[in-house]
Order: C-alpha cells, then sequence, then structure tokens
C-alpha cells in the first residue's frame, strides 16, 4: 500500500510505501522540505484524473494558498 505525501512548500507529490517512508517524514527531493502526509489515500489517488491531482495539489500546498491570504 503506498501513502500520498505532500511537499506544501513547492507542491511535489510522492507515493511512498508505508515500509519504507520514515517516523518524521519524507524529505521533498526538489526543496528539501519536509513532506507531510495527505489525507488522501491511495485508493482515492489513483482514480483522480491529472487534472483532478493537479487541482488537490494547488489546494493543499502553499501555491494555493496565496488567494486566501489576499
Ligand atoms: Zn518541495
Amino acid at each position: 500500500m503506498l501513502e500520498i505525501y505532500l511537499c506544501k512548500t513547492c507542491g511535489k507529490y510522492a507515493l511512498v510505501s508505508r515500509t519504507s517512508h520514515r517516523k518524521d517524514g519524507d524529505i521533498c527531493r526538489a526543496c528539501g522540505s519536509k513532506m507531510q502526509l495527505s489525507d488522501l489515500t491511495y485508493e482515492q489517488w489513483i482514480r483522480l484524473s491529472p487534472k483532478e491531482r493537479e487541482a488537490w495539489v494547488q489546494k493543499e500546498s502553499l501555491a494555493g494558498m496565496e488567494k486566501k491570504n489576499g
């Protein structure tokens, strides 16, 4: 089973197998920030279309939060 980790700093995501991830979460390979385990399960994830995934990443990451702060 895979889990979805998201970097909220740059919006990169990674599918991490439960046996390989570390207690403190994975580090984003793009920017070095700590990635966070998302609420989305792998089963939910695989049903999303590429556009829906993009929208989800935008919503969850800082890139999508700019609108709220403005
Ligand atoms: Zn990142």
